[in-house]
């Protein structure tokens, strides 16, 4: 019989949790028991998250709460101690400055940072304290940094031109390796994903270059994107509101940076797994690359250097061609038929 465990989950939990998990990670079912295993022994020592905000809109905070596969309040309340988390703790004020401070001066948590960090002295300051400074000493003290949204790793749109404050990511601005999950937000499988990982492997997952896990950044979006057929087959949007965006087309020529941006966001999607920027009608703006805002801009602008199957010509264009194309071809056979078919008696004649 399935009993209920100390920290409130069943075995029956951690199974469905795992299973959900590897799911996400793209790993066989089959490892189904081991993974529930190793996370119900790492829930029983109720690993310690700290959460601290910067510069940003929480909107890492609103997805993460959308989390299925464990979901947040399984995570919260059953998996890890979130120690601090200013937008769903309860404490407030100079009590939240004590939780903080007990949870810092242990050095035994995983720091997660959502937001970008403003260097410039005066431009983010929280109960009187420089942005800068409680990152220095929360992510100093942690034994793991997690960068979680665009705005962490490279200060995402707070750092867009002209960026008065200075606002750079986390791993920038105190000159630290942290683990990088851009997009704007995060999704919540991937940060679920990277601490389940951590949790059952004890170490952080491989990363790229720019320290993301290569099992949620490891492929370009282009080259699993549902519409490539119609790109590879010359097949645009030429603008929103047209015929060619009923029928579903290739967004590149509205501005779509699918090429040149690294995610598993057709895989893994958003809202339970409903749906994804490119399925809903939206460009990609390759909000998982480094410095995005700017690099991309403007959003709804052709990227360049993209080479296009038949070069930049309209699906009519194409149509027309093929049909010239066609008639040509027909108009040969028949030419080639006409002599094939020519009988020396006709000859004659
Ligand atoms: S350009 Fe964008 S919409 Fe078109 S196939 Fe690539 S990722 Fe998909
Ligand atoms: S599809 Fe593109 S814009 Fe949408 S979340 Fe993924 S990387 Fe960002």
């Amino acid at each position: 019989m399935l009993t209920k465990r100390g920290n409130g989950l069943s075995r029956r939990d951690f199974i469905r949790i795992a299973g959900g998990t590897l799911a996400t990670l793209g790993m066989s079912g089959t490892l189904t028991p081991k993974l529930a295993r190793a996370l119900e022994k790492a829930a029983a020592g109720r690993p310690k998250v700290v959460w601290i905000h910067f510069a940003s809109d929480t909107g890492c905070t609103e997805s993460f709460i959308k989390s299925d596969h464990p979901s947040a309040g399984e995570l919260v309340l059953d998996i890890l101690s979130v120690d601090y988390h200013e937008s769903i703790m309860a404490a407030a004020g100079k009590q939240a400055d004590e939780v903080l401070a007990k949870a810092v001066a242990g050095k035994d948590y995983i720091c997660v940072v959502e937001g970008g960090i403003p260097t410039v002295p005066g431009h983010g300051m929280i109960g009187g304290r420089e942005m800068l400074d409680i990152a220095k000493e929360v992510c100093g003290n942690a034994k793991a940094v997690v960068a979680i949204g665009s705005c962490a790793v490279d200060g995402g749109v707070p750092a867009a031109k002209p960026n008065p404050s200075r606002i750079l990511g986390v791993g920038e601005a105190l000159g630290m390796k942290v683990v990088n999950l851009p997009c704007c937000p995060v999704n919540p499988e991937w940060l679920v994903g990277t601490v389940v990982h951590v949790l059952t492997m004890g170490k952080l997952p491989e990363l790229d270059k720019q320290g993301r896990p290569l099992m949620f950044y490891g492929r370009k979006i282009h080259d699993n994107c549902p519409r490539r057929t119609h790109f590879d087959g010359g097949r645009f949007v030429e603008q929103f509101g047209s015929k060619e965006e009923a029928a579903g087309y290739c967004l590149y020529k509205v501005g779509c940076k699918g090429p040149e941006a690294w995610s598993e966001c057709p895989k893994t999607r958003w809202n339970s797994k409903e749906s994804w920027c490119i399925e809903i009608g939206s460009p990609c703006l390759g909000c998982s690359e480094d410095k995005w805002t700017d690099h991309f801009a403007p959003f709804y602008g052709k990227l360049a250097n993209v080479a296009l199957p038949y070069g930049d010509v309209t699906a009519d264009q194409i149509g027309v061609g093929i049909a010239v194309a066609t008639g040509a071809a027909i108009v040969g056979h028949a030419v080639v038929k006409a002599s094939r078919g020519k009988s020396p008696d006709d000859t004659k004649k």
